[in-house]
């Protein structure tokens, strides 16, 4: 149960992020998708404002605030009709340097980041062949004296043409070398300013959305041992200790778009008339978006029992799962009766409805995909065997 001040600094802010918002209406959401370009003002906006640094503790600079704090941040982007997609990881991939990093690397890099002077929005672990399967990733870094070599390839690497340091989990031992299966890897902060044209070379991937999405190539890279990040060796516990935050706000950003889509889909459904009365009149129209509502109103209230699990301390995994599940679905759900409701105008850039559709049906596959979530539950909450 939230307490009367939680709820009045959460009102706090969405009011300021919709304030913010309403500088980038739909035509500038427009205008960048065609041109697959970034949208590089709405990201200093919210870096100015220090919604990005909302994670940050303000020893470093940041606000301090909690998870439940960032959700309500990057849902209220999403129901404003704005996209996080392009910034979301600059609140969250610095929690890894947050939890494991030297007292050094944070002093480092966590106050360049919470001013928003330096871009950590890059994270790579999804590569070609692996896919899903991150323990068989094949990219290395190589012990040479005091620093490590990289060679190999990342894909799908959001944003790492707009970021300035990238966390990169490369093997540091062959499979058959470890004890563990889950031992082997390590997670680097690299500054991708300096190794740009010397071995790091990026290529853009244009997808069916805009989302700054790319391949990375490692051809015998040379990075200073102070890259590493915690242990050697214990990198993907340190990428998985991150990933239910991952979940729980980027399914807050679903929750904000299933609430974009019903609130354009009802205003649409009072108004537009045919056959002599509103559409929002007949049943068929009511009820898929009735039904997406009461879904995302489920989704909320587990959406933020994780969030809240997790500024316990406590390790939500199940929750988080479930709510990266039940939210990307009830706003794949509201986003189809939404056009529905359209009807032919859903198709039409300047409604955004079309935009909005492709841009949250990414979150049935990215960052972890439905079937995946699905593999995890049946396993740790119905104790089936490990299918994956
Ligand atoms: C636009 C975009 C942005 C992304 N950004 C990033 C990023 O910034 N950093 C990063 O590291 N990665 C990123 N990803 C990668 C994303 O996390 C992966 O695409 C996703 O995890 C799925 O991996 P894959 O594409 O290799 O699919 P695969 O692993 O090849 O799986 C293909 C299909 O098979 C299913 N499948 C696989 N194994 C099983 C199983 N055991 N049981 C049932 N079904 C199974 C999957 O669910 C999926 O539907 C991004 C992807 C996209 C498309």
């Amino acid at each position: 149960m939230q307490t009367a001040e939680a709820k009045a600094a959460h009102d706090a802010i969405r009011e300021g992020v919709a304030r913010l918002c309403a500088q980038f209406p739909g035509s500038y959401w427009q205008e960048l998708d065609r041109r697959r370009a970034y949208p590089e003002d709405f990201v200093s906006a919210l870096s100015q404002a220090g919604y990005l640094s909302a994670l940050i503790p303000e020893q470093y600079g940041g606000s301090g605030l909690n998870l439940t704090a960032a959700a309500v941040i990057l849902q209220e982007i999403h129901r404003q009709g704005c996209s996080a997609a392009a910034c979301h990881a600059q609140m969250y991939v610095m929690g890894t340097v947050l939890r494991h990093g030297s007292a050094e690397q944070k002093q480092q890099y966590l106050p360049g980041i919470a001013a928003g002077s330096l871009r950590l929005q890059a994270f790579a672990v999804t590569e070609p062949t692996s896919g899903t399967d991150t323990l068989s990733l094949r990219t290395t870094a190589s012990r040479e004296g005091d620093d490590y070599v990289l060679d190999g390839q990342k894909i799908w690497t959001s944003r790492a043409e707009h970021s300035d340091l990238m966390l990169l989990l490369a093997r540091t031992s062959a499979r058959d070398q470890v004890r563990s299966k889950t031992e082997g890897l390590s997670v680097f902060l690299i500054d991708l300013r300096e190794l740009l044209g010397r071995g790091v070379s990026i290529r853009p991937i244009r997808t069916m959305m805009n989302h700054s999405t790319t391949e990375v190539f490692f051809d015998h890279v040379r990075i200073p041992g102070s890259a590493l990040i915690g242990e050697e060796g214990q990198g993907f516990r340190y990428i998985l200790s991150g990933m239910n935050a991952e979940r729980i706000l980027i399914a807050a950003e679903c929750l904000g778009d299933a609430q974009w889509f019903l609130a354009k889909a009802s205003a649409y459904a009072r108004e537009r008339v045919v056959f002599g009365q509103p559409i929002g009149a007949n049943q068929g129209i009511q009820f898929p978006l009735a039904r997406a509502f009461a879904h995302t109103m489920a989704a909320e209230s587990i959406v933020y029992q994780a969030a809240g699990l997790y500024d316990q301390g406590l390790d939500p995994g199940i929750e988080a799962n479930t709510a990266k599940l039940l939210a990307a679905d009830a706003s794949w759900e509201a986003g189809e009766a939404c056009l529905q409701t359209h009807g032919g105008f859903g198709f039409a850039e300047e409604f955004d409805i079309e935009r909005k559709f492709r841009e949250t049906r990414l979150y049935q596959v990215a960052p972890i995909s439905t079937n995946l979530v699905l593999c995890f539950l049946a396993e740790r909450a119905l104790g089936l065997p490990k299918s994956y």
